[in-house]
């Protein structure tokens, strides 16, 4: 197997962080937490098998639902037909989302949820009943990271991305993202009064008439290197978005469904957003689907005569499919029956405890949580933040280490991710942070 994987098998990012230099682990099967590889080696996913599993690897709930649904029909379109498993999800998403949310778009991946969302914007401003202006740039924080489609990549602020491919890429406005280790505004908490907020506030002010909407992950971003938002920051956005009559879109794909200990992140800032992206966990981790929900009031501006300028131009063939969605039904109801949401909480406090035994060590600057989303940021020296430069590839080689202590985690850069499963353990944790300690401890200066 090794060899045919080395022959034809293109792996994603394959250059980036040294991943070239080392063979894949095969995992030939899993269960609960843990993945074991060829040899029967096993271990601890803490990275959710990026960012996905919720309850756990082979649930036998969810495991019994796609087989339910696997007797009755794999596969339809939603192009004129429709399925129990789709509309009961829509209607279940609906009713936990933050308020006012009441259309679901599916689509099947994180990068597509984007682009429809950016998409549906883009339109809506084009065609609303009354005339205002045609509203058709984007805001992002200038850090973010929606995805690796070519819209998705236009509002996200990986400059490596955008140098490749700029000449496919459209103009995107960009405000200093809310990062209080590294404050791009050189500022410091709280005398900064959020600067970052207020100079997002000051590009919608100028330039109001021409903006659509404006994208963020929230309270935390993700790829970006996990960065906390400070608290009020996203709600201090809608406000501005509010005032200036342009929308919000809050991509979730990471936050989402339980990560953060709210079922969606925008529930701990108490707001709700325009148009809200979903996938990764939406799943539970078993079957790739996403979706965007829209607000009645921007699904009410596409609805025309058939085939006119209203009809929204999107739809891909496994849109909504009927396996996905009973697996996606499944792992909500396991939220509710399991209490999920309780102990994420209650783990990610545990979390926090054991991470006390990482921060006197002289690699680690700074550690950022949110429920069981962690970024744990190497530095080479402490007192001034210096960071370690890439080519050296501290987190690569973090991790790469970790896994010889059977912990799975990802670097991003010098940051090391932890987001284990929602269903982790005390013990789980333990052995996670363990690992880490002896191989942060090991590497020491
Ligand atoms: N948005 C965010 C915030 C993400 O973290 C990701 C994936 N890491 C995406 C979008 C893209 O999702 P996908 O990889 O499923 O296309």
């Amino acid at each position: 197997l090794e060899s045919l994987d080395k022959a034809h098998l293109w792996h994603p990012f394959t250059q980036m962080q040294g991943w070239q230099r080392s063979q894949p682990l095969i995992i030939e099967r899993a269960e609960g937490c843990y993945l074991y590889d060829l040899e029967g080696r096993r271990y601890l996913d803490g990275v959710s098998s990026l960012w996905v599993t919720t309850h756990g690897h082979r649930t036998p709930e969810l495991d019994a639902a796609i087989r339910h649904q696997l007797d009755r029909v794999a596969h339809t379109t939603l192009l004129g037909l429709t399925h129990a498993p789709a509309i009961e999800l829509a209607a279940k998403l609906v009713q936990l989302a933050p308020p006012g949310l009441t259309r679901v778009f599916y689509s099947d991946a994180g990068s597509t949820a984007v682009e429809v969302a950016l998409k549906i914007a883009f339109q809506y401003w084009r065609q609303r009943p009354d005339p205002r202006p045609r509203k058709t740039k984007f805001v992002h924080l200038r850090e973010s990271y929606h995805g690796d489609t070519v819209g998705a990549v236009s509002v996200g602020g990986i400059e490596l991305f955008h140098e490749i491919y700029r000449p496919l890429l459209f103009e995107a406005l960009t405000a200093p993202e809310p990062h209080c280790y590294r404050c791009p505004l050189k500022l410091e908490r709280p005398t900064c009064g959020m600067a970052c907020a207020e100079e997002l506030g000051r590009v919608l002010a100028d330039q109001a008439d021409d903006i659509a909407a404006v994208i963020i992950e929230p309270i935390m971003m993700g790829a970006a290197g996990m960065l906390a938002q400070p608290e009020g920051y996203v709600r201090r956005v809608r406000e501005l978005c509010t005032q200036h009559d342009v929308l919000l879109i809050c991509d979730e794909v990471a936050t989402g469904f339980g990560r953060t200990g709210w079922m969606f992140a925008c529930e701990a800032e108490g707001i709700a957003p325009d148009l809200l992206c979903i996938a990764k966990g939406l799943t539970g981790g078993y079957l790739p689907l996403a979706a965007t929900l829209a607000t009645e009031t921007i699904y009410a501006a596409f609805l025309g005569e058939a085939g006119d300028f209203k009809t929204f131009f999107h739809g891909h063939t496994y849109t909504g499919n009927p396996l996905a969605c009973a697996a996606a039904l499944a792992n909500l109801a396991l939220f509710e029956q399991n209490n999920t949401l309780q102990h994420v909480r209650a783990i990610a406090n545990y979390l926090a405890e054991q991470m006390d035994r990482l921060r006197p060590l002289r690699l680690v600057g700074d550690i950022r949580q949110r429920g069981l989303m962690v970024g744990i940021e190497l530095v080479a020296d402490r007192a001034t933040r210096t960071p370690f430069p890439p080519e050296q590839l501290v987190g690569y080689h973090v991790t790469n280490r970790c896994r010889d202590y059977g912990v799975l985690l990802r670097p991003l850069g010098n940051v090391i991710v932890l987001m284990p499963p929602l269903a982790v353990s005390t013990a789980q944790i333990d052995e996670l942070i363990d690992a880490l300690q002896t191989v942060l401890t090991e590497i020491e200066p």
